[in-house]
């Protein structure tokens, strides 16, 4: 099997898998239990945090443990419009479903939502999300790369032209691939299974001073904002991912799968490479290549099986027929040589194929 899908989720690393193993078995206490097992669960949860906050360059307290990136957008929107009360929001027209839905659930509760475009290169204008922000604004959220075309947002730029509002920025698809400089942004969403740690963990980095009003409340775990038991081994796993995180060879493995395929040159993240299969079905095309070895995907794992079209590419303002034909191919640390020697030899005939058997009408 040739895994092409690594913006959907990764493979667990071993050496992460032994991190964790020690907090599945033997010491699996509560970390909240005063007893030696509880210490000793309390003491690797502090550990996770510390190696986290090393990683990102903040400080451990800064730093919330939650299921995921899902959740720690949820968080960081939801929670500081709790704290703000009420007023306007800024995002994007191209974040991911968990961001958009946040935003839509806020503005049926009353909030103004102020949706700034993209170009066709999937890259807002810092001047425009500037420009949407006013005395009312309680946040701005916008993704650091974006999941379908890894489009590399201007973030520092954004901070520039916009330096006194809260910003948010979900950077699941940036961590470990690209630089993530805190400065630039007050709240930084990550998730542990995009980078070789496990699934259903993941953090919000929330700066020191920054109102915020828990989503889960109950038992004051996590600095009070974010109730529940705490996943001990996999805020380890989390850490031991964050820790072994890096780009690696992937833009040179997919500068090679690019030209290989033929697509354009672009200036976008290490990892992704979305891709339109001139006359052929996007959909029609992830079938019969998963049928041949290669697993890939359309835009986002969690649009899929669903026919609607990328919300992204055609925030970019592509033609509907080329929306159709797009893939993404995705890269990770893991990725070797012999993957994309293996996809090149396999997907032009594969495409080609398509081509002659069911022609997408142009
Ligand atoms: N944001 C982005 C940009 C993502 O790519 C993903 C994963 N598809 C998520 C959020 C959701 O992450 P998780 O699966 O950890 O909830």
């Amino acid at each position: 099997m040739i895994y092409l899908d690594n913006a959907a989720t990764t493979r667990v690393r071993p050496e992460v898998r032994a991190a964790m193993d020690p907090f599945l078995d033997r010491d699996y206490g509560n970390p909240s239990s005063l007893h030696a097992a509880g210490r000793r669960a309390r003491r690797a949860l502090e550990d996770a945090r510390e190696t986290a906050a090393a990683v990102l360059g903040a400080d451990p307290k800064e730093i919330v443990f939650t299921s995921g990136a899902t959740e720690s957008n949820a968080l960081a929107i939801a929670g500081v419009a709790e704290a703000h009360g009420g007023g306007h929001l800024v995002t994007t027209t191209i974040e991911h479903p968990s961001v958009l839905a946040a935003f839509e659930r806020l503005e049926k509760q009353g909030w103004k939502v102020t949706r700034v475009p993209v170009d066709s290169a999937g890259l807002v204008d810092p001047a425009r999300v500037a420009a949407a922000v006013t005395p009312k604004t309680a946040l701005v959220s916008v993704m650091l790369v974006n999941n379908e075309v890894g489009s590399i947002q201007p973030l520092p730029a954004i901070r520039r032209a916009a330096p006194n509002v809260v910003i948010h920025t979900d950077a699941a698809q940036a961590v470990g691939k690209v630089p993530v400089n805190l400065q630039d942004a007050d709240l930084v969403t990550f998730s542990a299974h995009k980078i070789h740690g496990p699934k259903g963990v993941g953090g919000l980095w929330i700066r020191k001073g920054t109102p915020i009003a828990p989503q889960l409340v109950g038992g004051g775990q996590e600095f009070e904002k974010r109730a529940g038991t705490e996943n001990v081994a996999g805020a380890v796993g989390l850490a031991a991912a964050l820790k072994l995180a890096g780009p690696g060879r992937m833009a040179e493995l997919r500068e090679r799968l690019r030209r290989g395929l033929g697509a354009p040159a672009d200036a976008r993240a290490p990892h992704i490479l979305n891709v339109a299969f001139d006359g052929v079905d996007g959909e029609a095309a992830i079938l019969a290549l998963d049928a041949a070895g290669v697993c890939i995907s359309s835009g986002s794992a969690c649009a899929s099986g669903s026919t609607k079209p990328s919300h992204v590419l055609t925030a970019m303002g592509l033609p509907p027929d080329v929306v159709k034909s797009s893939v993404r191919f995705s890269l990770s640390m893991m990725t070797t040589d012999e993957d994309i020697d293996g996809a090149l030899r396999i997907v032009p005939g594969v495409v080609e194929r398509l081509r002659k058997i069911s022609p997408v009408s142009r």
